[in-house]
């Protein structure tokens, strides 16, 4: 019969409005700000930046070799490499960011940035709120601004977090130098055996 369908989807709505003055899990809406809902592993929004260890400058992952800036569809990234190299968390001299800046007003969350880095260094956030009555300036992320340690990486996406942890050490333990092979046992001729 013609507008059954309509019916049984009426049907199917009035059971879940009225159902949801009874029980909460048929409430799919939450009292926000007041309330949150639980935001899934994978959700993203703009991009940060990681360091390891708790030093902010020296455990920045990022080694400023700009493939992000370039790749950025409406380049709204802008790094200036530094000059001189400082010794990073383990104590290799490496090239650092002096600017990274990210224009969030022009980036559209599309994760390339992080898609193509091949030092793991940027990381998408979930933070959403940071709406501001200035345009310009006031949405324009800074490298302090942008900086979070791994730690704050592993509360947002924990299970991608420790999925780059065990690659990051399964490549240093593959650039680590071989240790020396154990020596083997000397070959000694068997003795003459008495006649
Ligand atoms: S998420 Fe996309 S638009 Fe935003 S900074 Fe990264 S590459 Fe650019
Ligand atoms: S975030 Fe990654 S890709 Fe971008 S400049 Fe730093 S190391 Fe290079």
């Amino acid at each position: 019969m013609v507008g059954t369908g309509i019916l049984k989807g009426m049907a199917v709505t009035a059971r879940n409005f009225v159902g949801s003055y009874f029980e909460k899990e048929r409430l799919i809406t939450v009292q926000y700000p007041e309330e949150r809902s639980p935001l899934p592993e994978n959700y993203r929004n703009f991009p940060i930046l990681i360091y390891d260890t708790d030093d902010a400058e020296a455990g920045l992952r990022c080694v400023a070799c700009k493939i992000c800036e370039k790749e950025c569809p409406p380049q709204c990234i802008y790094i200036v490499k530094s000059e001189d190299k400082k010794p990073d968390y383990m104590g290799k001299p490496q090239f650092y960011p002096a600017v990274f800046d990210i224009d969030i007003s022009v980036c559209m969350s599309c994760q390339i940035c992080v898609e193509v880095c091949p030092f793991e260094a940027i990381k998408m956030d979930k933070v959403f709120e940071l709406s501001t009555r200035e345009r310009f300036d006031a949405l324009l992320q800074r490298k302090d601004e942008l900086s979070k340690s791994n730690t704050y990486y592993h509360n947002v996406h924990p299970i991608e977090a420790a999925e780059v942890d065990a690659k990051l050490a399964e490549a240093a333990a593959k650039k680590k130098p071989a240790a020396p092979a154990a020596q083997s046992p000397a070959v000694t001729s068997p003795k003459p055996s008495p006649t």
